[in-house]
């Protein structure tokens, strides 16, 4: 099958652009407001989280800076097990900062139980979270999610950040796949 069009490969939407567009906006004023007189550093998880900070970093209407840390976590098969590597680290000091973490989604919550850990030890003076997504029904550990996007199914979803296969970040809305786009990768 060859299919030029990314748009026939969705097989349903699940949020669109402009409820994105919304809800961060939504956030944003909520962040604002919380963190006025401070200059947050907004820490974003590659890849997944960059089209959210961007949005989200324009929406805000403080002062605020940003930084970009890579992390992979190792497992088998859909699990992730708890032991997270830095791809790719922060250049800034997070000592004394006050730390609002970007992310897409919220999975099994590993990986970001273990990057709030993490900043705290480095010193920083709060860490806080903004997840886009979050699927409730695949926790593993308890973790404090501040700020919430969207809940959702647990279905595996692409777009506005989020990957199958590296590809589909692209797109600007909240998708999932027809099943024949996952049959055809190579497992
Ligand atoms: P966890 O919360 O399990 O430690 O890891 C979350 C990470 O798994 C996310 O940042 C994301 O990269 C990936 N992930 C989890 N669920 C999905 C999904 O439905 N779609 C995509 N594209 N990635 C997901
Ligand atoms: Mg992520
Ligand atoms: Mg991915």
């Amino acid at each position: 099958m060859q299919i030029v069009d990314v748009q026939e490969e969705i097989d349903h939407e699940l949020i669109s652009h402009d409820q994105i567009m919304a809800k961060i906006k939504e956030v944003a004023a909520q962040v604002s407001a919380d963190y006025a007189g401070k200059v947050p550093l907004l820490v974003c998880v590659l890849k997944g989280a960059v089209n959210t900070l961007t949005a989200f970093s324009q929406a805000m209407s403080i002062h605020l800076e940003m930084d970009f840390m890579s992390l992979s976590s190792y497992g088998s098969g859909t699990s992730t097990s708890g032991h997270v590597t830095v791809r790719s680290d922060l250049t800034t000091d997070v000592r004394g900062r006050d730390v609002l973490i970007v992310e897409d989604i919220v999975d099994s919550g590993v990986t970001l139980s273990w990057l709030v850990e993490e900043l705290k030890r480095r010193g920083a003076a709060s860490v806080e979270i903004f997840a886009l997504l979050e699927k409730p029904a695949r926790h593993q550990v308890q973790l404090d999610v501040k700020y919430k996007g969207f809940i959702i199914p647990d279905e595996f979803v692409v777009g506005f950040g989020l990957d199958f296969d590296e590809e589909y970040r692209n797109l600007d809305s909240i998708a999932v796949l027809k099943p024949e786009v996952y049959e055809g990768a190579t497992a």
